[in-house]
This record gives structure tokens, sequence and C-alpha cells, in this order.
């Protein structure tokens, strides 16, 4: 089973949308393995937004994002980072198509409810900017035999 790595924002926080996005990705079938609240700081902004660092609104960005602690998130599903993804919808909330996350909640380019891994490649790498070993459960839920066919998994 793929993982990505999803962020509920300040924005999310702030807004009390926190169970309202986790009860999606829920109901999609997407299975929590690591869930926990942490303050980020700039190191790590600087280190999970490295391709925005020089970017003017960068400042901005790391303001928003260190306004309240963050909720992340390791997600797990077969093809987990493209479903989770979509999703979440384009990065500007006002373009965000209803139905997604951004979509649905917000119509903002920054204060966009959540981050979500791009690629398989950088789930791997921002699992463990945010998650040590023992905080990820590799484990199946009661349904799982429900959620897949048998010869999916
Ligand atoms: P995404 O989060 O959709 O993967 P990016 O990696 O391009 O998008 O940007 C990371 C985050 O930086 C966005 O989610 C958004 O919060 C913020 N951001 C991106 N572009 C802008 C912008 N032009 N102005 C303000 N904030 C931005």
């Amino acid at each position: 089973m793929e993982r990505t790595l999803v962020i509920l924002k300040p924005s999310a926080i702030a807004r009390e949308l926190v169970g309202a996005v986790i009860e999606r990705f829920q109901r999609r079938g997407l299975i929590i393995q690591g869930l926990k609240m942490i303050q980020l700081d700039d190191a790590i902004l600087k280190e999970h937004y490295a391709h925005l660092v020089d970017k003017p609104f960068f400042p901005s960005i790391a303001r928003s994002m260190k306004a309240t602690p963050v909720i992340v998130m390791a997600l797990a599903g077969l093809d987990a980072v493209n479903v989770v993804r979509a999703m979440t919808g384009a990065t500007n909330g006002r373009n965000a198509t209803p139905g997604t996350i951004r979509g649905d909640f917000c119509v903002s380019n920054q204060q966009n409810i959540v981050h979500a891994s791009d690629s398989v490649e950088n789930a791997n790498i921002e699992l463990k900017r945010f998650f040590s070993d023992n905080e990820l459960f590799d484990y199946q839920t009661a349904n799982f035999r429900t959620i897949y066919a048998d010869d999916e998994v």
C-alpha cells in the first residue's frame, strides 16, 4: 500500500474543519496510519517549501503555516498519492473544482486548508520529515476487504 502525507494547515485548524476534512479521507477508504498535532517552525518550513523559499510570498506562507499548530497525517491506500492529490484540488481555492477539499472549503491561494504530497518520491521524503518509524502503523481496518477487491491488493 502506498502512503502519502497530508497536513491540515492552520486555515483548517482555525476554521474548525479538521473533522470535516478527515472524514472525507476516511469515507473514501484511505487508512490513517499516522496522525499528530505539531507546531511548525521556520527550519522545517524552509525544508518543506524549499521550492518556494526564494519567492516574495514565502515569508507570508511561513507566517500563515506557523499561525496555529497543524495536524500531520499519513494516509495509506492503493495509489494514495494520486487519490489524495485529486481530492485536494488546485492550489488556489478559487480555481479548485467543487467537490475537492479546496474547492469546497476555501477561496484562497495561500489559506488553502491542506497540503498533500505531489509524488510518491516526495511523499516518502515528507513522511520521513514529519514522522519517525514508530509513529506510523501498518494495520488493516476491519472492513479492508470491502474497500478493495481481492485481486487489487
Ligand atoms: P500545492 O500546495 O498545491 O502543492 P505549491 O507547492 O505550489 O502548491 O505551493 C505550496 C503552498 O504555498 C500552497 O499550498 C499555498 O499555500 C502557498 N502558495 C503557493 N503559491 C502561492 C502564491 N502565489 N501566493 C501565496 N501563497 C502561495
